[in-house]
């Protein structure tokens, strides 16, 4: 887990150079360069060159010589005394140590005793690479079995004056005394002199004064090693990586790798964080947030090492990051699949196809994203033609339906609901709709709406089982008669979702119940009463000694009594028989009809004394209809006109064509009739003015003419006033048509 893989490195390499500093001013490095071999030779140096050089250095704060003092100088003996003197004189001098062997060192191989015990300090100067040659680490400080070394860069402050710094920095690495090297910059970047230059006194005294002196191979002469961001080709020295490290601990930085629980932690926490957040966002909300998390972890692990240099390995948490994303997206697919299989097999079971639709092959299991969308299509197809066929079934009932929800507003109506309001003369209904606003339009009774609503806004518990939460009967604002149910809509968990409406149109009942009503009243009353009088009279003359007189008084009466009972049978028939008789295309001559008629009632007038005239010319008039009932209806308004004018009365029948059709008009100067009686005149049983005439019908003869003139396509009308004498007219449309032929 923080295993510094490639990548780590990589990203480690690219945050350290990152986060370089300036050079500081306190370090020099004085290295041997190629122009100093070229004058002192290649080779280890005389030490006494270096007691020399040590003499330059006198004011620095500390020297550093970082050379292989191990052996003692077997070509001048005497050489090292003349150095261990000028160390011992100096007095700030430190000398490296070597660690063996590595990387796991367990014993220190210290400069000869010599200058060993002249130097100031010691400490070991070992760099060691990373596998990949890059030099990132150094051990600060190694506790091995003789005791605690530190590093040489320790040991410099140790002897410059500083070893607090040194000893805050050591206390806050682990055991094992490794941190990683938060270079200032890359090689060059700290300030160096030549060897030489030195040696020769071409350095300005206020470079080497109170400054930490470090003297070494350069880069072109001893080893060079990789560092952070550096170039292959670009080494750094180790003097100046010695520089590095003692800036940095003067900084009191060092890089510490992040105990492993809390790398662990770094890694897992966005991993999770991530699929919490994936169970609530979109596919692409998912993606973009991988992507932020993304920069986010790499952006966390740099800021650590940045400031607070906590090395957090990015690499584990990228990859979790990394597989969470198709990971999520592939269980999440696997989830959306299976469900809709689930849907789509119950969608299959719980409706049979209808209109006829293809039947698809069963669900595979391993099918395909694409076969099952073709599947998911076709379903949908099925929930379309399913909406469809019930809206077609609700469009083919007779009855106004009308659909609510749950919160009463109009979510579908059907065809006859349409033509329904458009007869009443309001606007079509639309969707959305309050039931109250449209249920205002339709039911005059106040008492009646509130039952309405009320049954299309809640369910009463004890309804909850019931097919209707109302069924009522209603009077709609044209008189119509309705009977209004509505009932709930449950949905699949039985809650209510709303009401269907129904309005059925009882109005031709309800007035077939009424006509019931008036024909029983008229058997009752009407038929019976001539009956009971002709009995009457029978018993009155039974046994009776009568002269002839009464004798035939008697029987004048019994016989017009049993006419009159006669004549109401008639009129009744053939009131029934106008009303739902097939009327027949024949042509008919209206004409020779009403000729005809006044021949059937001529004899009536004549006993009356009333004169019954018409126009000498009458003009050819056809109709077409029922010879028969068109007769008897113009016989009805003559026979009328007779018998309610008075004697000497005059009785005059005229034929005329207006607007395409003929008008036969019956004008006599009669009793007339009073403005309050015409509205029902033309009603079945309705008789107006005094009735109690022996020869007053039922009230049957004006209705009959009122039926027969409607179901020929025409119209009766009446025109009176009282005392001066009435006027009918029956109008019927004319038949235009060329030919003469008179039809049957
Ligand atoms: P009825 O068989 O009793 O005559 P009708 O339907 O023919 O019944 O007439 C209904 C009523 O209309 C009559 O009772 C009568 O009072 C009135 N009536 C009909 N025709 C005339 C008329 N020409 N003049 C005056 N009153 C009439």
């Amino acid at each position: 887990m923080n295993g510094m893989g490639r990548f780590d490195q990589a990203f480690y390499d690219r945050a350290v150079v990152a986060a370089e500093r300036p050079a500081s001013q306190d370090i020099l490095l004085v290295t041997i360069d190629a122009p100093t071999i070229e004058s002192l030779g290649r080779g280890p140096l005389n030490p006494a060159v270096h007691a020399a050089l040590l003499e330059r250095l006198g004011g620095a704060r500390a020297v550093a010589l970082d050379f292989d003092f191990s052996a003692p100088d077997g070509a001048a003996p005497d050489s090292d005394a003349v150095l261990a003197r000028a160390i011992r004189q100096h007095g700030r001098v430190v000398l490296p140590a070597m660690l063996s062997p590595l990387p796991r060192p367990t014993s220190v191989q210290p400069p000869v005793a010599r200058l060993g015990e002249a130097a100031a300090a010691l400490g070991f100067a070992n760099v060691v690479p990373d596998a990949d040659g890059v030099v990132r680490h150094a051990t600060w400080r190694a506790a091995l079995r003789d005791g605690v070394w530190p590093h040489m860069a320790l040991a410099m402050l140790e002897a410059g004056g500083e070893g607090d710094r040194a000893r805050r920095l050591v206390s806050r690495l682990d055991a094992s005394g490794v941190g990683g090297i938060p270079y200032a910059g890359p090689p060059g970047h700290l300030r160096t002199v030549s060897y030489l230059q030195l040696l020769q006194g071409r350095v300005p005294a206020d470079w080497i004064q109170d400054r930490y002196a470090l003297v070494g191979n350069g880069s072109e002469v001893g080893e060079a090693y990789r560092t952070p961001g550096a170039l292959p080709a670009r080494g750094m020295s180790g003097v100046e990586i010695l520089g590095n490290m003692i800036q940095a601990a003067r900084d009191d930085i060092v890089i510490r790798p992040a105990p492993n629980w809390l790398n662990a932690l770094a890694c897992a926490l966005p991993v999770l964080l991530l699929c919490l957040a994936l169970r609530y966002l979109p596919p692409r909300g998912a993606l973009l947030l991988t992507g932020v998390m993304f920069v986010a972890v790499l952006a966390g692990a740099f800021l650590a090492l940045r400031y607070v240099q906590l090395w957090f390995a990015p690499s584990a948490a990228l990859l979790g990051l990394a597989l969470s994303y198709p990971l999520w997206s592939w269980r999440g697919q696997e989830t959306v699949l299976r469900y809709m299989d689930h849907e789509l097999k119950r969608l299959r079971r719980e409706y049979p196809p209808i209109l006829g639709e293809a039947r698809s092959p069963a669900l595979g299991t391993n099918w395909s994203v694409e076969d099952r969308l073709d599947q998911l299509r076709q379903a949908l197809t099925r929930v379309r033609n399913l909406r469809r066929f019930l809206a077609d079934s609700l469009d083919g009932i007779p009855d106004v339906t009308l659909v609510f929800d749950a919160g009463g507003r109009l979510q579908f109506c059907n065809r006859a609901a349409l033509d329904y309001f458009r007869g009443l003369g309001v606007r079509a209904p639309r969707n959305g709709q309050p039931a109250a606003w449209l249920m205002e339009k339709i039911v005059a009774d106040a008492d009646a709406r509130a039952d309405i609503n009320r049954a299309l806004h809640e369910l009463r518990p004890d309804e909850r089982e019931a097919p209707w939460s109302l069924d009522l009967e209603v009077l709609d604002y044209t008189g119509r008669n309705f009977i209004v149910k509505c009932a709930p809509i449950r949905t699949d968990e039985g809650t209510y979702a709303g009401s269907v409406v129904t309005l059925n149109d009882i109005t031709a009942i309800r007035q077939a119940e009424r006509k019931r009503e008036e024909t029983l009243r008229f058997v009752s009353h009407d038929m019976r009463a001539p009956q009971n009088s002709i009995l009457a009279l029978v018993d009155l003359n039974r046994g009776r000694q009568q002269d002839a007189g009464a004798q035939h008084e008697a029987w004048t009466r019994i016989g017009q009594l049993a006419n009159r009972t006669l004549r109401l049978v008639d009129d009744f028939v053939q009131l029934t028989r106008a009303e739902s008789l097939h009327i027949g295309q024949a042509r008919v001559d209206l004409t020779a009809l009403l000729l005809d008629a006044m021949d059937d009632v001529w004899a009536l007038a004549q006993a009356r004394g009333i004169t019954l005239e018409a126009p000498r010319e009458l003009p050819q008039a056809f109709v077409r209809g029922d010879h028969a009932l068109l007769r008897r209806a113009l016989t009805n308004l003559l026979d009328n006109a007779i018998k309610y004018t008075a004697a000497g009365g005059h009785v005059r029948a005229t034929l005329e064509e207006e607007a395409g059709s003929w008008s036969v008009s019956i004008v006599d100067d009669g009793v007339g009739i009073a403005a309050a009686d015409l509205p029902h005149l033309f009603q079945a049983f309705s008789r107006v003015g005094p009735t109690a005439r022996a020869d007053s019908g039922a009230g049957l003869g004006l209705a009959f003419v009122h039926t027969v003139a409607s179901r020929h396509g025409g119209a009766v009308r009446v025109d009176s006033r009282p005392g001066r004498g009435s006027t009918f007219t029956l109008g019927l449309p004319a038949d235009l048509a060329e030919d003469d032929e008179t039809g049957d």
